[in-house]
């Protein structure tokens, strides 16, 4: 008999490409410093159950795309989506992809709108510090000053979402913020284990894959 399971395993499955150092994703930049540095120094496979998430998230999103560039909602025009944005700085680079950049017709107001599917959003009351970084070094790297952080719920298919302003002192924190994670991989230093001290960022342990080895580099 057809195997489906083991179908859609072989069809996520994607080689894992260690990262190189000076080259920085703006979805990592939120998480804690350390969890990313150990992500450069001691990459670990992407095992297929989060691939499949991940999947689901690249399903989601093509789900609003069609939603955005649908007849029925001609108010508003999708102008772009998964489109990619580089910035180039101190000798690291920074790349990602936009999920959508929309255009409001009756304001005439191109806005970025970033998804991000989840389990519940009864329980989404903010946007996520990871999400609000993510969205601000692309405000800050396209020019384009106002953001939409959208959470649609894979169960029911209902959303919230956050409107985001461009804040140019927080975009410069986020860059000061890269480059040091870069300096602490190219000079090879530990940085400090920042969520583990972090009241409002402890949580992130709790999922950390290398929890372990960053207690044994604490003690
Ligand atoms: S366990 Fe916590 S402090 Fe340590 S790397 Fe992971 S998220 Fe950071």
């Amino acid at each position: 008999m057809v195997n489906f399971d083991k179908m859609i395993d072989n069809y996520v499955y994607k080689e894992n490409k260690p990262p190189s150092i000076g080259r920085y994703w703006p979805s990592q930049i939120g998480s804690c410093i350390r969890k990313v540095w150990y992500s450069y120094k001691h990459p670990k496979e992407i095992d297929t159950e989060l691939q499949k998430i991940f999947e689901l998230g690249n399903i989601m999103h093509n789900f609003v795309v069609d939603v955005l560039k649908s007849e029925k909602n001609p108010h508003v025009e999708l102008v772009n989506c998964e489109l990619p944005l580089k910035l180039e700085k101190d000798g690291f680079t920074v790349s990602g992809r936009v999920d959508d950049i929309i255009l409001l017709k009756e304001d005439g107001k191109y806005v970025i709108v970033e998804v991000k599917s989840h389990k519940n959003i009864a329980y989404v009351d903010e946007p996520s510090r990871a999400h609000m970084v993510q969205i601000m070094i692309y405000m800050h790297v396209s020019g384009i000053h106002n953001g939409i952080i959208l959470y649609i719920d894979k169960n029911n298919l209902k959303t919230k979402f956050f409107e985001v302003e461009y804040d140019e002192e927080f975009a410069k924190k986020i860059i000061d913020r890269i480059k040091k994670l870069d300096k602490f991989l190219k000079e090879n230093k530990l940085p400090p284990a920042e969520a583990k001290y972090d009241k409002k960022l402890r949580w992130m342990c709790k999922f950390c894959e290398y929890r372990e080895r960053c207690e044994k580099d604490e003690k």
